[in-house]
Parts: structure tokens; C-alpha cells; sequence
């Protein structure tokens, strides 16, 4: 604590800008994509005060133009690792220590810079390696990122001033730790926002971090990295290495000082990552903590009540925005038998008006393209298969292309079988399967959804009657961590919709909480007492 016990700015929602044609946001980050298509863009490894190119890279191209490579990185050898550790064990003296204020001040500048002149920057960036509408791009790299910054920062002084009671003659008081150690931060391809949030967060609670961002999104994790840097923090707090995942996992996991795993991404990694952590529990000078928010096979329920228009939009918009490569994504969609073919109808009407997948530059594109050809090979097998398979049949879409870009035809794939293979497995991509139950089986199909899937990410149940509404809340209880009543199961808002699923989607810690932030500390309790005792024998004694 400083001089003074400060009150942060009230968080607030960042707007969502529109980018309507005649707009001057829309001007300006296309003329951002054009600077950043048309240039070439090296992204170093940021160690500690240094930027490191190490000459071995790895280019970078937009998923909707695979051949038009937009810059390279540099890719990180074990010495480089272990250079980042050293400099951010070098680094956590100062920080750790530094007052809660200064640290907030720092984040809460990064926001004002994505809110401002980063804007257009990082949500081209964006569009580039992530082939996001700007839509998508706008509602995470600028909007979702600044809320994970502001709400952490009121959390973070929410979390400072929780101190417990003190009785007469004494004083407690907590103190919010960091780790002792350096935290690693691992993220996924597919929100800038959880890329730049994950190492953020530790960090403003006052730990050091390693951080590896996904190759598929080096090319905005280098704006982020812009921004953190031109909001003055200081070297060695986040260190970015890019390189062979394993290589440079198990390089972190060795290291004794190890203290926390901040991961994001799939359920099979995370599972490893824990194993790994726990064969090396012996030689840790600290328990690690181990948040990790993984995979999902998230649905929507519709009640025999439901509204077909309004379930049919809650399936175009939670299926196919940004390719359904949402952790949130409705992936399994359950109708009943009386409505289907209307609200099936409604979808096929959608999915016909989007033009063919193709650049997030032309903005009347609703769907572009998935992230990699590894993404794309897998997608295309699955909707071979349901070609060919008797109890599934493609109703829409079905088409794809890696001729250019690497483009997937929102599909809707119709099954008999409530356990064929797409209405388990997460594919991550613009497909979803339906099937109809029959209306009198709403009961069962309440335990079919909960009994489907190993994930409990997100889900969502339409119906204008209240006493189904009830009765799935309760039946539904645990195969969700963001439920959803008449609303699509994507888009949580931070401050909002804390968010996270439990069962094989991770561990739950609310990503935009106090809750996650509460990780990333060791409380010392210290109590002081006024006026110490000076004889042991207690008045029983006589
Ligand atoms: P991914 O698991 O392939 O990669 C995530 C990160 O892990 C990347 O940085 C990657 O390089 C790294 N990684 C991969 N293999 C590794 C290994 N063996 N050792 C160490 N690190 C390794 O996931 P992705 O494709 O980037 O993202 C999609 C997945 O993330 C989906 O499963 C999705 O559901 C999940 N996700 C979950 C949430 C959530 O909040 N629950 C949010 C976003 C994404």
C-alpha cells in the first residue's frame, strides 16, 4: 500500500464500435489490414529487456490466404527458455514489490490503449491471424480485452482490501502475495483477449510470467505485447517465447521455481500439462497452482414451447460466428420433433443468405475461414463420414475448399443416433449436429444431454414455459459452468458472465473474476500483538 487507500476508475463495458459502412472505424482498420497484409512483420522473443531473433522462423499467413505470408517469428531454442526464466525471476524482486497502484495504473493504461490508438491495430491484427469478421474481431481483441483489464483491476482492490476481523489487543491483516516464483501462461488461437488476459492477469497480482502464445496467433500476440510495453511494464515481467510447445513446456515444468500454470486451450494438452506437473511435484519449491479452462461440446435445448425463430437465430449465430471456433460454440443441438422441421427450415434460410466463406477485408462476409490446414483436414473427415454414415445426413453446407483459404461451409449435419460421433467429439469448427427428439420425451432428453458429452462448458435452453425452464436448470445443473436461459450459448461478458465449465472443460476458475485472480496469490496472514504477554501461565492455572 502506498499513501493512501485508492478507489480505481469503475470498470465499465467497453462499447462495441459497429464498423457500419461510412463509419470512421470502418476506414481505419481497413486501412490497418491493407498495412499489415501488404507488409511483413518480424515478431522477436521478448526476454526480459531484450528482443531476441534467433534467425530459425517460422512465416505467418491469414488462414483465408494461406499463400500470402504477412511476416515471420522467431522460434525459441531451451537456452532462450531458460534466459526468459532467469530474467523473470530477475524481474519479480522489483515487481512484486512495486506498490498495487503502480502495477494497476500500468493495466489500466494498456486498456485505454486498445481502446484508443491500438484499436484499429490489434483488431486487424486480428482478422489477419485469426481470419476474424471485424464483428469478432471487435467484441474480443478490443472489447473483451479491455474489460479483462478494468474489471481485473477492480478485483484485484477488491481482493486487497478483504481483511479479516481483529480483537481487541490485536491487529490482522492479509497481504495478497504473489507466487513465489514465476507463473507460465499458455494460450490458445482463438480470442486475442484470453491470449493477452492469461499472462495479464498474473502479472497484475504481482507474479512474474512465461508466455507462450498459440502459432496460429503470433501475429496479434505481437500487439499485445506493443501495448503492454508502451503502457510501461517493465521488462522481464511477461516474457514471450514462441517455439516447439514440448520443447519449451518442458523446459518451464523443470525449472524448481515453477509456482503456477495459466492455460487455455484443449482438454487432452491440459491433461498432459497436469500429468507432467505432478512428475516433477518433488523437485517444485511450491505447489503450483493449475487453472486451466479446455474443451467443450456445448448445446442447445429446445422446449416444445420455444419460439422456432428464436432457436433457429440461437443456432445460426451460436454455431457458425467465427466459425464455430468458439470453446462456447453450440456444437449439439436438441429439438423437439413438433418444431423441428420449422426451426431447421429457419436455419437452412440463414445459412443460404451468407455469402461463401471468404476474407474478414470483405465485410459482408459472415463466415471466412478455420484456423489451419490441421483444422480444416479434420473438419472435412467428419463431414465426409457423415456423408457417408446411414444415421447421419448433411442438411446444409457440406462444401469446403483449402484451394486459397481454408474454407468450411457452415454445415448442419441431421442424425438419428443422440450418440453418433459429432454430437460427442468437439470439432472446433463450423459444424453442428441435430437431433430431434420426441416432445413427450423431454424428460429423457434432459438426461441426454447430460449424460453426452465428458465437457460441461457451456449450454443453452430455449422455452416460453417457465416450469421446463425450472426443470432443466436443476437437471442440467452440472453440464454447464455458463448456462443459458433463451439465448445462444456464446458471448459471455466480462463482469458479467464469468466464465468456465467444469468436468473435462477445465478447472472452473472464471476467467474475468476475482476468483481467477485469487490463484495467482498466497495470502500472509500477519497478526501483531500490542501488548505481548510476559508470563506463560494461563488464569486457569491458579
Ligand atoms: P491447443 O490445445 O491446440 O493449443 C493451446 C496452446 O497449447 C497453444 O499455445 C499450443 O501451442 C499449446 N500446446 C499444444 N500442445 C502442447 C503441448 N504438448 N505442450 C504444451 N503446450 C502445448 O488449443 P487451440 O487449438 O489453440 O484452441 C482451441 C481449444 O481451446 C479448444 O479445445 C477450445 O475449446 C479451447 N478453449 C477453451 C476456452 C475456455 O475458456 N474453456 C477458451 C478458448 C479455447
Amino acid at each position: 500500500m502506498g499513501k493512501g487507500f485508492f478507489q480505481v476508475p469503475t470498470a465499465y463495458n467497453e462499447p462495441i464500435k459497429s464498423y457500419a459502412p461510412g463509419t470512421p472505424e470502418r476506414e481505419e482498420v481497413l486501412q490497418q489490414y491493407d498495412a499489415y497484409y501488404n507488409g511483413k512483420v518480424e515478431v522477436p522473443l521478448y526476454v526480459g529487456a531484450e528482443e531476441i531473433k534467433t534467425g530459425n522462423t517460422q512465416t505467418m499467413s491469414p488462414p483465408h490466404q494461406h499463400a500470402h505470408v504477412v511476416g515471420s517469428y522467431h522460434l525459441a531454442e531451451k537456452k532462450h527458455v531458460e534466459k526468459a526464466i532467469a530474467n523473470g525471476l530477475e524481474a519479480r524482486g522489483k515487481w512484486a514489490n512495486l506498490t498495487w497502484e503502480q502495477r494497476a495504473a500500468i493495466f489500466l493504461k494498456a486498456a485505454d490503449l486498445v481502446a484508443g490508438p491500438y484499436r484499429a491495430k490489434i483488431n486487424a491484427a486480428t482478422m489477419i491471424a485469426q481470419s476474424k469478421t471485424i464483428h469478432q474481431a471487435e467484441i474480443d481483441a478490443a472489447c473483451e480485452f479491455i474489460d479483462f483489464l478494468r474489471f481485473n483491476v477492480e478485483y484485484m482492490s477488491q481482493i486487497y482490501s478483504e481483511q479479516p476481523e481483529s480483537a481487541d489487543g490485536i491487529w490482522n491483516r492479509v497481504e495478497y502475495r504473489p507466487l513465489e516464483g514465476f507463473v507460465y501462461a499458455i494460450t490458445p488461437f482463438n480470442f486475442t483477449a484470453i491470449a493477452g488476459n492469461l499472462p495479464a492477469s498474473a502479472a497484475m497480482m504481482g507474479n512474474v510470467v512465461i508466455w507462450k502464445p498459440s502459432d496460429s496467433q503470433v501475429f496479434s500476440a505481437k500487439v499485445i505485447m506493443d501495448v503492454f510495453k508502451e503502457a510501461g511494464l517493465p521488462d522481464g515481467v511477461i516474457n514471450m517465447v514462441m517455439g516447439d510447445p514440448i520443447m519449451v513446456t518442458e523446459t518451464v515444468l523443470a525449472h524448481p521455481d515453477f509456482s503456477g500454470l495459466h492455460f487455455t486451450g484443449s482438454t487432452f494438452v491440459f491433461k498432459e500439462l497436469w500429468k507432467q506437473i505432478g512428475n516433477n511435484i518433488h523437485s517444485y519449491k511450491t505447489y503450483p497452482r493449475i487453472v486451466g479452462e479446455t474443451g467443450g461440446k456445448d448445446f442447445i435445448l429446445a422446449h416444445p414451447s420455444a419460439k422456432p425463430a428464436q432457436v433457429a437465430t440461437a443456432i445460426v449465430r451460436g454455431a457458425f460466428e467465427f466459425q464455430g471456433q468458439k470453446c462456447s460454440a453450440a456444437s449439439r443441438v436438441y429439438l423437439p420433433k413438433s418444431t423441428a422441421d420449422e426451426i431447421l427450415g429457419l436455419v437452412k434460410a440463414d445459412v443460404d443468405s451468407f455469402n461463401k466463406p471468404g476474407s474478414p477485408a470483405d465485410m459482408s462476409n459472415f463466415i471466412t475461414a478455420v484456423i489451419h490446414e490441421g483444422s480444416f483436414d479434420k473438419l472435412a473427415k467428419y463431414i465426409d463420414q457423415a456423408k457417408a454414415d446411414d444415421n447421419a445426413e448433411i442438411i446444409a453446407g457440406g462444401g469446403y475448399d483449402k484451394s486459397k483459404g481454408y474454407f468450411i461451409e457452415p454445415t448442419v449435419i441431421l442424425t438419428q443416433d443422440p450418440k453418433y460421433t459429432t454430437m460427442c467429439t468437439e470439432l472446433f469448427g463450423p459444424v453442428v449436429t441435430v437431433y430431434v427428439y420426441e416432445d413427450a420425451d423431454w424428460g429423457k432428453t434432459l438426461e441426454l444431454v447430460d449424460g453426452t458429452s465428458e465437457y460441461a462448458l457451456t449450454g443453452a435452453v430455449l422455452s416460453t414455459d417457465r416450469y421446463a425452464i425450472d426443470e432443466a436448470t436443476k437437471a442440467l445443473q452440472n453440464c454447464a459452468g455458463n448456462f443459458y436461459i433463451n439465448d445462444k450459448p456464446t458471448g459471455a461478458v466480462v463482469g458479467q458472465q464469468p466464465f468456465g465449465g467444469a468436468r473435462a472443460s477445465g478447472t472452473n476458475d472464471k476467467a474475468g473474476s476475482a476468483q481467477n485472480l485469487l490463484r495467482w496469490v498466497s495470502p500472509r496472514l500477519i497478526k501483531e500483538t500490542f501488548v505481548t504477554p510476559e508470563d506463560y501461565r494461563y488464569p486457569f492455572l491458579g
